[in-house]
């Protein structure tokens, strides 16, 4: 059944994008998102209840409840009632998901469908294992001849699409700030002024940009920023992150290939440093290359031209190259791991992107952006933060910086209950931090009532702000827990 292939697709597709928002090894909390996500693709409200999750032994049961499948509805009423269930797009979706998210192939199979006369949709979700026998019947509805070829041909198509997209964009949109007019606009911290500034002046001329700052930091923010406020900025903006590729395919994506260079160069192809043009490239993780492509990218640098794999004559390139590293570049030179020479290439101008937590001033206004855009990203009418999750958004450290913000708003929003972001909806590394009251050095050590206010705080969070279950859970009455809360108040 081609339906349920689709269906199958396209939840693989939305569990593939939920990864990035949800820890990896989380499996049971992507297998609760599958919820929201169908009620926010318009398949169904649903219910899903974990009835079997044993990851060692990858046995798995899933038992899923829809109410007013959207799908059943059309079936009904463009061919009248069915002998059979009919829920085939949201069955495979379902399973693409769940397999996704759990990497071990889920089926799930309808047993009560509202298309077939029943008060409501339900379908099973197992393991080829668990289901055996039963599950063979309905194989034939989930195998397709080459699903993988099929994924990684519209990967290859999405990525062309992609930059082609990034070709006519000249904004820096998807960035967390909206740099357009100046750069300054919704920035209220100094340490980011002062970078933001920095990538201003540089953009003007034409020089080598290496821009570092730890992972999400919003490194590709700056280096977007740079090259849309150049004189580049109508030509493309190929950004690559070379720590995600292996050395070979890094260097045919770099560089382009010759037909025949290696197994699979069917034809020939250029690579980004001369598909770019004009324009800039943008080498993430530039640390994370290995010696020999090192003295392949020094070549290009000194000589403006590069080699395509396979052939021997140069070709000339006139992009700008932007780089940028989340580590200590001068450390691996001093450990022998990085060339100097390359450095001094790359760093003709240098551009620290500070650390979200030393910039606190900036957490609340980008918080607020991230909400605006999941808002039409995810179709969440009247997406917003309650009041409550400034203090939570503000206390917690963001080691992973923008990046993580972002991701924590995005999972919160698919959270929400009808749109009001609350603390409970971020995770749980983001509502109850670790505790590292004694890192550092002893007179930074947190103040006694700093960590009352704090525990106080989490503990009026979990309750929901009930105050006479939280003053119990305390273990003090109303009385001193609304002066305490009071005092707080006062100081902030
Ligand atoms: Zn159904």
């Amino acid at each position: 059944m081609i339906l349920t292939r689709f269906g199958y697709f396209w939840g693989e597709a939305d569990a593939a994008a939920m990864r990035r928002i949800f820890d990896w090894r989380d499996g049971r909390e992507l297998i609760r998102a599958l919820a929201r996500m169908q009620r926010i693709q318009g398949l169904a409200v649903s219910a899903i209840k974990i009835v079997k999750f044993d990851e060692l032994k990858k046995q798995y049961e899933l038992d899923m409840t829809l109410h007013n499948s959207a799908e059943a509805e059309e079936h009904a009423a463009a061919f009248g009632a069915s002998d059979e269930p009919v829920c085939w797009i949201i069955s495979g979706y379902s399973s693409g998901y769940a397999s996704w998210a759990l990497g071990e192939k889920i089926y799930f199979i309808e047993d009560k469908c509202l298309g077939a006369g029943d008060r409501i949709c339900h379908a099973t979700g197992k393991d080829a294992a668990s289901w055996g026998e039963k599950l063979k019947p309905f194989m034939k509805f989930f195998r397709s001849d080459d699903i993988h070829g099929k994924i990684l041909r519209l990967t290859e198509e999405l990525k062309r699409k992609n930059r082609e997209l990034q070709n006519q964009k000249k904004l820096v949109a998807n960035a967390g700030i909206a740099f357009q007019t100046s750069p300054m606009v919704e920035i209220r911290s100094p340490a980011f002024a002062q970078t933001a500034e920095l990538a201003a002046r540089v953009a003007k001329y034409d020089a080598t940009v290496l821009i570092s700052g730890e992972s999400g930091s919003g490194k590709e923010v700056i280096a977007r920023y740079i090259h849309s406020a150049s004189e580049r900025a109508a030509k493309p903006f190929f950004p690559i992150n070379c720590g995600a590729l292996p050395d070979s395919l890094l260097e045919g994506e770099l560089f382009g290939y010759r037909a025949g260079a290696f197994t699979g160069a069917t034809k020939d192809r250029s690579g980004l440093l001369e598909e770019a043009g004009a324009g800039s490239v943008f080498l993430d993780e530039i640390g994370d290359i290995s010696p020999a492509l090192q003295v392949k990218l020094l070549r290009v640098l000194q000589e403006k031209e590069i080699l395509r794999l396979g052939e021997n004559a140069p070709r000339k390139i006139a992009a700008r190259i932007i780089a940028a590293t989340n580590k200590n570049l001068k450390e691996e030179i001093a450990a022998g791991k990085f060339r100097e020479d390359l450095y001094f290439r790359l760093a003709v101008v240098e551009i620290e992107v500070p650390p979200l937590r030393e910039r606190p001033e900036d957490i609340l206004e980008l918080a607020r952006h991230f909400v605006r855009k999941c808002a039409s990203k995810h179709k969440i009418r009247n997406l917003r933060l309650d009041a409550s999750c400034a203090r939570l958004l503000l206390q917690y450290k963001w080691p992973g910086n923008v990046r993580e913000l972002e991701n924590a708003i995005e999972r919160a929003s698919i959270f929400a209950n009808d749109g009001l972001i609350m603390p409970e909806n971020f995770p749980e590394a983001v509502v109850q931090p670790e505790t590292d009251l004694f890192r550092g050095e002893p007179d930074s050590f947190a103040k006694l009532a700093e960590i009352e206010a704090r525990h106080i705080g989490i503990i009026l969070e979990k309750t929901g702000g009930n105050k006479s279950k939280a003053a119990k859970l305390l273990g003090i009455s109303p009385a001193t827990l609304w002066r305490k809360t009071r005092r707080t108040l006062k100081n902030q």
